[in-house]
């Protein structure tokens, strides 16, 4: 039997003929983008869903990333964690900003609260976590210190679409969060982002930047930049919003079909929930002890691969083994050591709203071994 190929990442796409309504809506209105009505619909009825009080949309979560820097006018040096996406660590590049890398908690691979204060110098200006796979981080333990030295926070929550903790939205700490809506993430314009902001101010300077500073007609308050979100992909979104909490329900059964049949593996962990948090289930990672497992990450992965199963390395390089960082003093592994294990062990499994019990089934068998 040809074995169905089974990706990490699949975009959970709604029926085609629920979208044609919004197209044929949109030919009416004969407004494609710049702050339309599907844009304004889908800014309330995001912070709505995630009970945040400012969205910003915007064309995609590097730009999101990029702007926020801009808006709260970082300079100097950033903190940040070498254990994402690349895009968390170019958007410092692009603000002509240098990111100082320091290492993650082992638990959470989060950025480590206790490692930030000696990276701190003169120059540093702001720190930029991840929520990676969506755990919330130290947000406690990362606010003191920067309120202590004057820091700004922007939280990458790519990850964190809707996580939750005690019923408030993780989305409410630090200066800023953004996020992203990408084709591969829980919720999704196909490309896409926003940034979450606590006051209308903030998000009015955000709106301006975005739409390369015009307040009015006539009015160019900064040298913005082209990052809006257009009406098709607005109105798309609204249209996924409608779908993301069924999909949610079946990655919840999915993580718990791996978590009850992965428990026995020997050489194989994976995280816990943190708690007192309610997850979005929007990544499984696995962790490769070669001793105990008796293969090498890389040799799982090649065989998942073989058999049509697409795990990824998320993440693996660290952002600081890249041509562009490796060569800062921060980037050296042996300041990095529990984010650097973590890249060498990880695979995520595929993990959407799109998968049944028996890929699921599948892929546990391949990792017995
Ligand atoms: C996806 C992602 C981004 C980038 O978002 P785009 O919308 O693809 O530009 C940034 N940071 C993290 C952690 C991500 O996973």
């Amino acid at each position: 039997m040809q074995d169905k190929i089974i990706t990490v990442s699949s975009p959970v796409l709604p029926p085609l003929e629920e979208y044609v309504p919004y197209l044929e809506d949109i030919w009416k209105r004969k407004w494609l983008t710049n702050n339309g009505h599907y844009h304004q619909e889908l800014e309330r009825e995001l912070s709505a869903y995630l009970k945040v009080p400012h969205v910003s949309l915007f064309a995609n979560g590097t730009l999101g990333l990029i702007l926020a820097l801009k808006a709260l006018d970082i300079s100097g040096e950033v903190i940040t964690t070498p254990y994402s996406f690349v895009a968390t660590t170019h958007s410092l590049w692009w603000n002509n900003i240098t990111p100082v890398f320091v290492d993650v908690d082992p638990d959470t691979l989060n950025l480590d609260p206790a490692r930030i204060e000696a990276a701190i110098t003169p120059h540093t200006t702001a720190i930029l976590p991840v929520h990676v796979y969506g755990t919330i981080c130290d947000v406690a333990g990362i606010k003191e210190i920067a309120d202590r030295h004057g820091l700004k926070v922007i939280y990458d929550a790519a990850h964190a679409f809707g996580v939750e903790e005690n019923g408030k939205p993780v989305l409410r700490h630090g200066d800023l969060s953004i996020l992203s809506f990408h084709a591969t993430k829980t919720f999704s314009t196909v490309e896409g982002g926003a940034i979450v902001s606590h006051t209308e101010e903030m998000k009015n300077r955000i709106d301006y930047l975005k739409n390369f500073g015009y307040v009015d007609e006539v009015t160019v308050i900064a040298p913005g930049i082209n990052a809006k979100l257009n009406e098709l992909q607005s109105a798309y979104g609204l249209l996924c919003l409608k779908h993301v909490e069924r999909a949610k329900r079946v990655r919840k059964r999915i993580t718990e079909f791996y978590r009850t049949h992965l428990r026995s593996a020997p050489g194989i962990t994976f995280m816990s929930d943190v708690a007192g948090t309610s997850p979005n289930y929007s990544y499984f990672p696995i962790f490769v002890s070669k001793e105990k497992y008796g293969h090498s990450r890389d040799e799982l992965y090649e065989r998942l691969k073989q058999n049509k199963v697409f795990g990824r390395r998320y993440f693996y390089p660290l952002i600081s083994d890249f041509p562009p960082y490796r060569d800062l003093p921060s980037a050296a592994r042996s300041n990095l050591r529990v984010a650097a294990t973590a890249a060498d062990r990880v695979i995520c499994l595929p993990m959407h709203g799109d998968l049944t019990d028996e890929d699921a089934g599948r892929i546990v068998e391949l990792i017995k071994w």
